[in-house]
């Protein structure tokens, strides 16, 4: 695969224009020193200013230097050519994000070490000669040899059982020929011919429009939309098979958080062999081996991040975006992208089909199918005796919970219910720690972050108080830091770790595991505590949306979710939806197998529009709710909105250049500017920050307005400005 794309690259003679992964305007000019050949593509060692660099080729020179002028490109490096629909696409989310194209560019060369030689080591095959001496030890030596592989001294002595010494013998007689091989696992191919699942009449017609997609070999944009339990993951899988048998890439995009071996291990239940995988816990040696087997053509299937997207795929002829509607899809910091948006426009210059698969998917997503431009797949049944489970809403008015506890007797006389059945429940609640806010009862002063604007969360266990934002600590204290008074410093609201607390005071019996991010560090610990909860050596989980996705435990009959109108708090354009999402999949965690599910909605208001689409399972109602209250003010998907943040480390700078940029705004009556407004993180990390937000029609060309608008606009050091084109935080 990677040959064919190499001689499609154009040799670029005289000059060639070198972007480097920096946050400069556009790409230099260099001089192509005489006998060297570069193409198109080619990763370079070039000069800049004292030091040398690496850049990708992006073309010719573009003439505006003097070519005597121009200092020579230094070296070619030995990799094949960054692929032209890769270096298009940098070019396209520069663009898109209003960000530098070397900006994107870094995030397409992430991979320490992959450009330089790999690193080899020798090994023997069996020659024609044979030593004038045969032993016993020699000849089993020779016969596992026999085969035709190249083995280590080590690997040949143990097949054979015999001494390295022994091996060394052959070597020296010239029997053993030294040959290098390569240091890297090599990736295995995954069969598509294997055998799936027997699929249902249901899924056997969505796998075969799936199939079609991928048959046609042009762009198109697919929802697989599915109940949880449904068997989308089997019926994608159909899909890659297709991928898979015309020779090309696949690319399974996750959110980091539902890349598991669980998901491996179905892969390769699946396709006999485990995918190449992606993501920020990768070791550098591995990183190098995924990013140059994918260049080389040689890594078939990748699962991976987000980040995945920006690997140098020559051949790549299927994405899949699994939890499509998952915010976790999109990049907040550096270059900000949507990669689920961004998967879309990589399959489109690819001229290659997209699957976007979810229980819940996106408005954005909803309302591209709904008007035509995505086609929809859908899903409505359980796979096998499953039923989805059955949703009440509890009203915390109605029945609260006695003083002091957070969870309504109803729910506690369900968890009662499941544990004499021996089933087990989880409790959800997306608040990590012990209590968000730590107040004194004497002066009523809330213990704050002192860089953020924000309260500081209690960890019990760590005996510690928390800055989620600025990962700031500090112990908690004795006395009241404003007013000194003793004993007087109370814990408002729960975390996990407090209903935690309240559990096993209600049922001293049961085994609880409490899973959230702060007690589980990498992702061995995770493996090990979902392991125990399908091995049913739990009886209750208590977690945060780490246990909301993707998995799936057979003895999970009951789940109660502590606050379910906790989503709903900030004023979000995606409140709603995003709550109903991520209830919905909470929701889908229950009755996986054949036990039926209960689901229990605490709230104190539920009679609002989400908790009524959640019990009555009307969620088509719901979106169509949501999409018409944003189409009425044009909101997105029915308009276009940027956010762009100012922040300096002192109040007046941040101020003094949000005025220059307010008097900067270019007139049109297309786009409207709000703000400068503090942001609602007014103080992060120390720094001041300010907000504005532009808005427009869907039709407008809002990056050439923020680039016209931010053009001349010179910042000075210590501050920043952000740009978000489609925001999702509005912190
Ligand atoms: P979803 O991704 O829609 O939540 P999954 O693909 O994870 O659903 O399927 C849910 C469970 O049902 C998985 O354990 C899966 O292996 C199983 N399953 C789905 N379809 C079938 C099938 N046709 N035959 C056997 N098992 C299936
Ligand atoms: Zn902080």
């Amino acid at each position: 695969m990677a040959s064919e794309i190499s001689t499609e690259e154009k040799i670029v003679s005289g000059t060639a224009s070198v972007l480097l992964p920096l946050a400069l305007p556009k790409p230099y000019d260099y001089k192509v020193p005489a006998g060297m050949e570069v193409r198109a593509g080619d990763y370079v060692i070039v000069p800049l200013g004292p030091q040398e660099l690496l850049g990708v080729v992006w073309g010719e020179g573009t003439g505006e230097v003097g070519h005597n002028r121009l200092r020579p490109v230094a070296e070619v490096l030995d990799a094949p050519p960054m692929p032209a629909v890769l270096r298009r696409f940098v070019d396209w989310v520069a663009s898109y994000t209003v960000s530098p194209p070397g900006s994107v560019l870094r995030l397409a060369i992430r991979a320490p070490g992959a450009l330089e030689p790999q690193r080899m080591r020798t090994a023997y095959r069996l020659g024609d000669e044979r030593p004038a001496r045969m032993t016993p030890a020699r000849t089993r030596a020779v016969e596992v040899a026999g085969d035709g592989f190249a083995r280590t001294v080590r690997e040949l002595a143990e097949e054979a059982g015999v001494s390295d010494s022994v091996v060394r013998g052959l070597v020296d007689a010239g029997t053993l020929l030294p040959v290098d091989i390569p240091t890297e696992v090599p990736f295995d191919d995954p069969n598509p011919a294997a055998p799936g699942v027997d699929l249902s009449p249901e899924q056997r017609d969505a796998a075969a429009l799936l199939r079609a997609h991928v048959d046609a070999e042009k762009f198109s944009a697919v929802l697989l939309d599915g109940v949880t339990g449904s068997g989308k993951t089997e019926v994608y899988f159909e899909a890659v098979a297709a991928a898979l048998k015309q020779k090309k890439q696949v690319l399974i995009l996750l959110p980091e958080i539902a890349l598991t071996s669980q998901f491996l291990e179905r892969f390769e239940r699946r396709f006999g062999c485990r995918p190449a995988e992606w993501h920020s816990d990768l070791s550098t040696r591995e990183r190098r081996r995924v990013w140059r087997g994918v260049a080389e053509g040689r890594a078939p299937v990748v699962v991976g991040a987000r980040s995945a997207l920006f690997l140098p795929f020559p051949d790549l002829g299927l994405i899949v975006v699994d939890e499509e509607h998952d915010a976790a899809f999109k990049q907040e910091d550096g270059v900000a992208y949507h990669a689920r948006d961004m998967a879309v426009v990589r399959a489109s210059l690819g001229q290659f089909p997209i699957i976007l698969s979810s229980a819940t998917p996106s408005l954005e997503t909803a309302v591209n199918a709904e008007q035509g431009r995505y086609a929809e797949v859908r899903l409505e049944a359980r796979h096998g005796k499953a039923q989805l489970p059955d949703v009440t809403a509890i009203d915390m008015r109605a029945d609260p919970p006695e003083r002091g506890r957070w969870l309504s007797p109803v729910l506690v006389k369900e968890i009662a219910k499941a544990l004499e059945a021996g089933e087990q429940s989880m409790l959800f609640l997306n608040r990590r720690g012990y209590a968000p806010l730590t107040l004194c009862r004497t002066c009523g002063h809330r213990i704050e972050c002192p860089q953020c604007s924000a309260w500081l969360v209690e960890h019990r266990f760590r005996r510690e108080l928390a800055c989620h934002h600025c990962g700031y600590t500090a112990p908690v204290p004795k006395a009241c830091p404003s007013c000194g008074a003793e004993d007087a410093l109370v814990a408002c609201g729960p975390g996990v770790e407090r209903i935690a607390e309240e559990v096993v005071e209600i049922f001293p019996e049961a085994r609880v595991a409490v899973v959230s991010s702060d007690n589980l560090r990498g992702p061995a610990a995770h493996e090990e505590v979902f392991r125990a909860i399908e091995a049913r050596e739990v009886d209750i989980v208590i977690g945060t949306q780490i246990v909301a996705k993707g998995h799936h435990f057979p003895w999970l009959t009951l789940v109660g979710v502590v606050d379910a109108d906790l989503g709903l708090e900030n004023g979000d354009l995606r409140a709603g939806e995003r709550t109903f999402q991520l209830l919905q999949q909470v929701a889908g965690r229950a009755g996986r197998a054949e036990r039926p599910g209960r689901v229990f909605l605490q709230s104190f208001m539920p009679e609002h529009g989400v908790m009524r689409a959640l019990v009555s399972g009307r969620r088509d109602e719901f979106l169509q709710r949501e999409a018409a209250a944003r189409e009425r003010v044009g909101l997105p998907p029915f308009g276009r909105l940027v956010g762009v943040v100012v922040s300096a480390p002192d109040a007046s700078l941040a101020q003094k250049i949000a005025r220059e940029m307010s008097r900067r705004v270019p007139r049109t009556d297309e786009v409207s500017v709000l703000g400068p407004a503090p942001a609602p993180l007014a103080l992060l990390r120390g720094r001041t920050r300010l907000r504005f937000l532009v808005k427009a029609g869907r039709n407008v060309n809002i990056q050439s307005f923020i680039r016209a608008w931010l053009e001349d606009m010179k910042i000075p050091n210590a501050a920043r400005v952000t740009v978000d084109v489609d925001p999702y935080s509005f912190m």
